[in-house]
């Protein structure tokens, strides 16, 4: 026997909104939000469809965590400070209550961690597969967000962290055979990002353009340099490989068009580059320069001998 509709938001939805007076528990036609004096609401959203963002056998906790962090990657990739989400879930007749409460138990500790609430939300059965669609709202000084437009010709090209890990932690769950050691952290990277909010709130004012790399390292470069009407150089060999992936075949290749890595790319004036360094120590994350913005247009990858490389696939597209 199964929740209906309206025990499914008593019982288990209800409880991730107590703690923000305007969601006013779920139980009226909307939620009420004050924005403060001087902020703008940044709001995006990301759905995620079984066998396509994520599999059908991942944990329900760690699905419930992945759907609110790559939104949350989102409001980080823009400099933003994170206020509220709302959920809606298409739900197959196959997932259980038992499913939807580890779900839930993993929104919970995540909301908590980045201190957000559930502010509405909707479910309803499908046909189809499994379907989770997050919206997030979040707040940023007004005029303050940091937006893929902007970059400029000589500024430095920054990534986050290390790049490719889930996309071989995708590999991995589909039978890439590596020890154990390195593949339980490249799964967890695949399962659980980490958006990176204190770094995109801190490069408010200093970096000049940012994006999240969700769909690979060429492809969100390359959306950066639509936007901005610039291009790029970087070198191959200066992209960060975390210990796990660098024994792994073909894990540079991942790391230049796999997605799901959820670390932020940025261009800053070569000025800044010690205030970015000095960013980095401060909110404890890795800032590795990969190339700069050129005037001349395009993005060349080049390798260890200089020489651009050719890349067949730039990136994941869902379609
Ligand atoms: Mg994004």
């Amino acid at each position: 026997m199964s929740l209906g509709e309206f025990e499914l938001i008593a019982q288990l939805l209800r409880p991730l909104s107590l703690g923000y007076p305007g969601a006013l528990e779920l139980a009226d036609d909307a939620a009420l939000v004050d924005i403060p004096a001087g902020r703008q609401l940044v709001v995006a959203k990301d759905a995620m469809v079984e066998g396509v963002h994520f599999l059908a056998d991942d944990p329900p906790a760690s699905v419930g965590r992945k759907l609110l962090r790559v939104n949350l990657s989102d409001l980080a990739a823009m400099g933003a400070e994170p206020l509220g989400y709302l959920t809606a879930l298409a739900r197959p007749a196959r997932i259980d209550d038992r499913w939807l409460r580890e779900l839930v138990a993993g929104l919970a500790a995540d909301q908590a961690r980045f201190g957000l609430f559930l502010l509405g939300g909707d479910t309803t059965s499908t046909p189809g597969p499994l379907t989770l669609s997050l919206t997030i709202l979040g707040t940023v000084p007004t005029g303050a967000a940091l937006l893929r437009q902007g970059a400029l010709p000589g500024d430095d090209i920054w990534v986050s962290g290390t790049l490719g890990d889930a996309a071989l932690g995708l590999r991995i769950l589909k039978g890439l055979a590596v020890p154990d050691e390195e593949g339980l952290v490249l799964i967890d990277r695949y399962r659980t990002p980490r958006p990176r909010l204190a770094l995109g709130q801190a490069l408010r004012g200093i970096a000049h353009a940012a994006i999240d790399i969700s769909d690979g390292l060429v492809a969100d470069l390359g959306h950066v340099l639509d936007c901005s009407g610039v291009g790029a150089e970087i070198e191959a060999a200066g992209v960060p490989l975390s210990a796990e992936a660098r024994g792994v075949p073909r894990a540079l290749l991942g790391a230049l068009t796999g997605g799901d890595d959820y670390e932020l790319l940025f261009a800053a004036p070569a000025e800044a580059a010690a205030s970015v360094a000095a960013i980095g120590e401060r909110v404890a994350v890795p800032l590795t320069r990969i190339g700069r913005i050129t005037a001349e247009p395009g993005l060349r990858v080049l390798d260890a001998e200089g020489r651009p490389m050719s890349l067949q696939k730039p990136g994941w597209r869902h379609f």
